[in-house]
């Protein structure tokens, strides 16, 4: 009997578990190398179920789509002074990543995931690739998936050109405890996925799942997800400042943002939003700041390498894409892999099909974030940006991913 393929697959998240339980369905050896030390948790907030997870989760026969989180079909857009001014309804769940990683972590073998195992090598020939870690270690198989996320060591040493492109503009996120929603403004804005469109900034708020992965009324959270502009050369360095003068790079953990920042926020928020995304700020005990980026690669594929999630390409959150991305890679280079019977036409299909749609991701959401732009290029950025000011144009393409299918 012929060996079993192996693949190692750098990155223990979304991207990384999807695409080890489809390959060890597909009948490959797999190993999961994580960085972590220890088990993964969320660091974000929300996310929106897009239906490339839903699907993915259904190949893989994961039980999750009954109660992968909590509706958020519905759509409205309040004014400054807290009135609806605009309503939608488009289908969707949203759920946390704790919820999604959890189900995807119980659907692999615990024994094939290494935590602690951190790839900062990576040589190949023509019949193997081996992954080299920091502890000295080394693995080799026949393929090696680069899983690792936006700072990705995998995509580093295979095409170093490919950099973050800052978009201009932050998002400030944080997550409130549905307890802690008095009623009136629970009845308001609970159940609701709410916009507000000041000028050049966008706020946008929606129930999750709570603590320990909870769909249960009372114990889940709102989340919300607020874009201001912010210059790279000074804004930007002023939120990345912590509390000790210290500028972090790229991001900075959310105990560590300093106290003026945050009280200038809290400030703001009171100048421009509805009374009730005031609120939503005010109980938000520690809020968190995502400077928001571009990542393109040109390749997704080295020989026996692949990337795969946001190890090849970020777009901003506007789309909601991330998680999807990353499940829909996974599904499509196992299914390459599986009809190909040569490795390398099976990742120059793979590539192909996948550079192509990260492409588009990217750009639907740089339009999107137009909005936030300050100054604009081209007279298209122009119209753009002016498009976006309408409600109805920001409900009917925000977190959804519709624009694949024109
Ligand atoms: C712990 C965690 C919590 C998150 N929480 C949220 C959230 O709440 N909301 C949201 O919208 N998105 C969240 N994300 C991001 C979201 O998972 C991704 O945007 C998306 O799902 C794509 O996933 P990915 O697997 O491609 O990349 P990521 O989810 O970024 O995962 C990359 C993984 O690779 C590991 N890694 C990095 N470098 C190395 C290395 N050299 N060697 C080995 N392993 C390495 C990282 O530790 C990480 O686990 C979270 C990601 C992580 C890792």
């Amino acid at each position: 009997m012929a060996a079993k393929r192996r693949a190692l697959i750098i990155g223990g998240s979304v991207g990384g578990l999807f695409t080890g339980i489809r390959l060890l369905r597909d009948g490959w050896d797999v190993a999961i190398f994580e960085r972590s030390p220890v088990e993964l948790a969320a660091r974000g907030a929300g996310i929106v179920t897009q239906p490339q997870v839903l699907a993915a989760l259904a190949a893989l026969d994961l039980k999750a789509t009954r109660d992968l989180g909590v509706d958020a079909s519905r759509r409205q857009t309040l004014d400054r002074s807290g009135r609806v001014i605009a309503t939608d309804h488009r289908h969707q769940v949203a759920t946390s990543w704790n919820r999604l990683f959890g189900i995807l972590r119980a659907g692999y073998p615990g024994d094939r995931y290494h935590l602690n195992r951190d790839l900062v090598g990576v040589t190949q020939d023509e019949e193997t690739v081996t992954a080299q870690f920091a502890d000295g270690s080394t693995a080799t198989g026949d393929i090696l998936i680069g899983a690792d996320g936006f700072r990705s060591n995998v995509r580093r040493i295979f095409a170093p050109e490919v950099q973050p492109l800052y978009a201009g503009y932050v998002a400030w996120r944080g997550l409130v405890e549905e307890a802690a929603f008095p009623p009136d403004l629970h009845r308001q804005m609970f159940d609701f996925f709410s916009f507000g469109l000041p000028p050049e900034e966008q706020i946008l708020g929606y129930p999750v799942a709570g603590d320990g992965a909870s769909d249960q009324p009372g114990a889940r959270r709102y989340n919300f997800v607020w874009y201001r502009p912010a210059d790279e050369a000074t804004e930007l360095r002023h939120l990345l400042t912590d509390e000790n003068g210290h500028e972090h790079e790229i991001s900075i953990p959310p105990p560590l943002i300093a106290k003026a920042v945050i009280a200038e926020l809290r400030a703001h928020a009171g100048e421009v939003f509805a009374p009730q995304f005031q609120e939503v700020i005010r109980l938000t005990e520690q809020p968190f700041l995502q400077p928001i980026y571009d990542l393109e690669s040109s390749r997704m594929a080295f020989g026996r390498v692949a990337l795969v999630g946001d190890a090849a390409f970020v777009a901003r959150p506007h789309v909601g894409a991330g998680t999807a991305k990353a499940a829909d890679d996974a599904m499509r280079l196992a299914d390459a892999l599986r009809d190909e019977s040569a490795l390398s036409a099976a990742l120059s299909r793979f590539e192909t099909e996948r550079l192509d749609m990260g492409r588009r991701m990217v750009e639907q959401a740089r339009h999107l974030g137009t909005y936030m732009q300050r100054d604009f290029a081209t007279e298209e950025e122009r119209v753009r940006a002016e498009r976006h000011r309408s409600p109805e144009a920001v409900m009917a393409e925000t977190a959804l991913l519709d624009f694949l299918n024109a």
